[in-house]
């Protein structure tokens, strides 16, 4: 199934864009690579992929500045892999459109799990019917966003509002790493600098509720940038992939 997936690799260094080649090769999928900013967005411009790889230090043209220009034509996920590790970059590229971030040196078993995550979550949502777009599932994790209810394990959860709007946020962009901005935009209305230290209550707490009966990491904290709920691969999901 793989073999069917093409991804782009925008990397000026030839020794990485040759690593990450050589790993998405191993795991049967298909790649191009661009190896400046132009040729990138000539390509992106022409070409049809199913992820974009890219790199923020271009000789030419800024990473981001690339994702902010894709992004005006495609919603094709988009994972950073750069040197830069502060924050303020990642929040940045993060903002602008970029669906994960990796920072460099990476260990390549990583990144081919974030492109795997990544595919299955653009898979999840380009194949979801109008049915499954009342439910979703993750896990042991059951939220009904009709009746507003959620379930772990097959036991309902009861939450506060303010953190059923958190879960549902995370759930709607499950595999993404949202910005703390970015989440108190959404679920706090006029959001002040202070909110950031409530976000932190909330979300621990909410983590509480849904990962003690189910023993699964649902929530990532990414320190300093924000969170990203994961897709959890249950016990029986394995058994019956294998
Ligand atoms: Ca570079």
């Amino acid at each position: 199934m793989n073999s069917d997936v093409k991804i782009l690799i925008i990397e000026d260094e030839g020794a990485i864009r040759n690593l990450i080649a050589t790993a998405l090769q191993t795991s049967g999928y298909m790649y191009e690579v661009a190896s400046n900013g132009t040729s990138a967005l000539l390509l992106l411009s022409t070409h049809q992929y199913d992820m974009v790889l890219v790199d923020l230090g271009l000789p030419d043209i800024d990473g981001v500045e690339i994702i902010k220009k894709f992004r005006s034509f495609s919603t094709t996920p988009v994972i950073v892999i750069s040197a830069r590790s502060n924050d303020e970059d990642k929040i940045n590229a993060l903002d602008e459109g970029a669906d994960d971030y990796l920072t460099k040196p990476f260990n390549v078993e990583e990144l081919l799990a974030r492109v795997r995550s990544t595919l299955r979550r653009t898979h999840y949502l380009d194949n979801k019917s109008n049915e499954e777009e009342h439910i979703f599932t993750n896990g042991l994790l059951k939220i009904d966003y009709v009746s507003q209810s959620v379930f772990v394990a097959g036991e309902e959860i009861h939450l506060m509002p303010i953190e059923y709007s958190l879960l549902c946020l995370l759930a709607k962009n499950v595999g993404k790493v949202l910005t703390h901005q970015y989440i108190l935009d959404k679920v706090w209305v006029n959001s002040i600098e202070s909110d950031l230290s409530s976000l932190r209550v909330y979300l621990t707490s909410l983590r509480k509720k849904i990962e003690k009966k189910s023993h699964e990491k649902y929530i990532q904290t990414h320190i300093g940038v924000g969170y990203k709920m994961v897709r959890v691969v249950s016990a029986e999901e394995k058994q019956k992939n294998e």
